[in-house]
């Protein structure tokens, strides 16, 4: 049996009629940046999110950068994130001009540890950005109250958890901006690249509806010097139509996250992930913590099984960020991660005998195997 880490095919071919009748309507419309099919998709989006407003942009990385300088951030200036997310999330902070600055993450849950948070602060710091790492959700009440008694901005990073929540409250509003991709391989992804910003804020609402349209309101006007961050019209169409599956989705994800867990929770060489009693976690990426994760690939690549890992290398150890002075030792959890989180096959159309598969390969694989590593 061969498992795949992510097999997009699967999923198109379902859905492959509707698609066709989809991108035919953007076709026939001609409508192909911007435009009305944009707009209802960032409508649908925003009703999915309970939230009044939905900015469609080109990717996740356009969502964090923009909302960042829509908040006005720029030079001299510090915002807080983790090390242990894509790297996206800090270069956004880079390209906006302002500094990253790192906190770890929880042992638990891989997300922001809130004890940790207050006392990166300085009198530079602007805005927090917390990532809800692989589907769920940062511990967002801890955050949001640390934020506010400091007066800093908080965003969102949802990339990788459309459709989570926090304590019933769906991500991307709890903070002032949230941040999504649409990114292929994402919980719900394009048939190329795009992003979302939604937020509560009206007067931000516009200020990022005019920074992805080069800073216009009204053509060739311009207020603001903007970019070209607009959502394509092709996107949003195979959005909208991919939307109405996105809980479906999930809670498909989130069955097979349930079988692995109950599979593997006795093996004793692997640490299945912790769901926080906070969050509802939509498994964007099931990691396992496996010592000696080289190893365990290896095996499982044998039996036709593959694997990803997410992130061999932390941010803050990335040559890119080298020039932030930061060295090993610095984040240790998050450096733990990196060297031991194993991310099995996780998408939807994921068939119950491939998850048992998985599992059982897993189980299968003695413990001397991993400790040798260690
Ligand atoms: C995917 C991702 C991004 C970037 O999104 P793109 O659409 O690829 O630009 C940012 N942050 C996180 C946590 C992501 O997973």
């Amino acid at each position: 049996m061969q498992v795949p880490f992510l097999d997009l095919q699967r999923q198109y071919q379902a859905i492959q009629h509707d698609i066709s009748e989809a991108i035919g309507r953007v076709m026939d419309s001609q409508a192909f940046s911007g435009g009305p099919f944009v707009t209802q998709f960032e409508e649908q989006f925003a009703a999915f999110c309970d939230c009044p407003y939905a900015v469609g942009v080109a990717s996740g990385t356009a969502a964090l950068w923009l909302s960042l300088l829509a908040l006005d951030i720029g030079l001299g200036d510090e915002v807080i994130t983790v090390p242990n997310t894509f790297i996206a999330t800090a270069a956004a902070i880079h390209f906006c001009g302002a500094r990253p600055v790192f906190v770890d993450v929880d042992d638990a849950t891989f997300t922001m540890n809130p004890t940790l948070l207050a006392e990166a602060i300085t009198e530079r710091t602007k805005a927090v950005i917390p990532v809800h790492l692989f589907g769920q959700t940062a511990d967002m009440d801890p955050i949001l109250a640390i934020a506010a008694h400091h007066g800093l901005f908080v965003i969102e990073d949802a990339c990788q958890a459309p459709g989570a929540s926090y304590k019933g409250m769906k991500v991307g509003t709890i903070g002032d901006a949230g941040c999504f991709s649409f990114y292929p391989g994402k919980n719900l992804g394009a048939y190329g690249e795009a992003g979302m910003v939604v937020t509560t804020h009206p007067k931000l609402a516009q200020t990022l509806r005019a920074l992805r349209d080069h800073g216009q309101e009204q053509k060739y006007h311009h207020a603001l010097i903007g970019w070209n961050a607009r959502m394509d019209g092709l996107q949003a169409a195979v959005l909208s139509l991919k939307l109405r599956h996105l809980d479906t989705w999930n809670t498909l994800r989130r069955s097979h996250a349930q079988v692995y867990r109950d599979l593997l929770k006795d093996c004793e060489h692997v640490m299945v992930p912790t769901e926080a009693d906070y969050a509802k976690h939509v498994y964007h990426i099931f990691a396992l913590r496996v010592p000696g994760r080289d190893t365990c690939i290896r095996v499982l690549a044998k039996q036709g099984i593959s694997c990803g890992i997410h992130y061999p290398v932390p941010i803050h150890l990335q040559p890119a960020f080298r020039f932030l002075g930061l060295q090993r030792g610095r984040f240790p959890v998050t450096e733990r991660c990196a060297e031991e989180l194993l991310s099995l096959p996780m998408f939807p159309e994921l068939q119950p005998a491939e998850v048992q598969f998985v599992s059982q390969e897993i189980q299968r694989m003695q413990p001397e195997v991993h400790m040798r590593q260690l």
